[in-house]
């Protein structure tokens, strides 16, 4: 069992809407009773996850195989992107050991990178040339109306404050530049409690029995060191309220790439989207919206 990270930094009022009534849940998170979103309080302060995160991390199961960046930033997420913008100059945002980018720079993009490890900046530097920004966005200094696109692939739900984050994207973007973000979805996490609560009430009675002793999980468990730090929990409905708050028309919600492309994998995603076109629910793990800045 991992050491807990500490959470000393308290939140008092909501980063989206400003509201101070909030809500606490279980293990350090609360909802906002203004607008509903959902994030880590008390939280552990930004020097404290660099530090756990540390040099821990390791890229190289996506390195090691050429077809997981061909086949999921290649053909999934760039495929997307190029539907609305087939050229030009694009961010992503916590660009991690370059695998996006190194798509993006391929088909013909002028490629721009942020990032806050700096194994991943080596390994983006080693493995395809990349040179990324050290560091956050909002400290980048990108000029105005710069890019035709930005990009956020599992990084949103990491950032200390997502409002800064919208701002600083709204100003780096060009007028109808595209902004790309995709987040764990937490819906799906809410489906995934209630089986758990069902299995909790199974594991409680067998706990009745002597000498037994059955773990009990919970949801939003508590952050580990060297463990990822999600400090937001998105909804596909609470990322088309930031898009539309900030002034951006969305394109399209559906559901992520982020899965490893096994067969089984492939199958369940294609019915996900199928569920996702025709009742507009996303049943995945992953939630993703396009936006245009208008
Ligand atoms: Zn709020």
């Amino acid at each position: 069992m991992r050491l807990l990270l500490e959470c000393n930094e308290d939140i008092s009022a909501c980063d989206l809407c400003g509201s101070d009534k909030l809500t606490a849940k279980h293990n350090n998170v609360a909802r906002c009773q203004g607008c509903g979103y959902v994030f880590a309080n008390p939280r552990p302060s930004q020097e404290a996850i660099a530090r756990s995160y540390g040099e821990s991390h390791s890229y190289d199961y996506w390195l090691q195989d050429d077809r997981i960046r061909r086949e999921i930033y290649g053909t999934g997420r760039l495929g997307l992107v190029m539907k609305y913008k087939a050229t030009g100059r694009i961010l992503d945002v916590g660009a991690g050991p370059g695998l996006f980018l190194s798509v993006a720079e391929e088909e013909g993009f002028d490629v721009y990178g942020t990032e806050m490890s700096t194994l991943a900046i080596r390994t983006a530097e080693t493995r395809f040339g990349l040179q990324l920004f050290c560091g956050q966005l909002e400290d980048a200094g990108f000029p105005d109306s710069f890019f035709d696109v930005v990009t956020l692939w599992h990084v949103f739900e990491h950032v200390p404050s997502p409002s800064n984050v919208m701002s600083e994207v709204r100003r780096i973007l060009r007028n109808n530049g595209i902004l790309v973000i995709e987040v764990p979805n937490d819906n799906f996490f809410r489906w995934e409690q209630i089986k758990r609560v069902l299995k909790n009430q199974v594991k409680y009675l067998l706990n009745m029995l002597p000498n037994r002793n059955f773990q009990i999980q919970k949801r939003y468990t508590p952050f580990r060191l060297g463990g990822e730090v999600h400090l937001s929990y998105f909804t596909p409905k609470m990322l088309r309220m930031i898009l539309e708050s900030n002034q951006f028309c969305v394109k399209e919600q559906s559901i992520g790439y982020r899965a490893k492309p096994t067969r089984a994998i492939r199958l369940a995603r294609g019915i996900n989207l199928d569920i996702n076109r025709l009742t507009r629910h996303n049943l995945a793990s992953t939630c993703l919206i396009i936006g245009r800045k208008v």
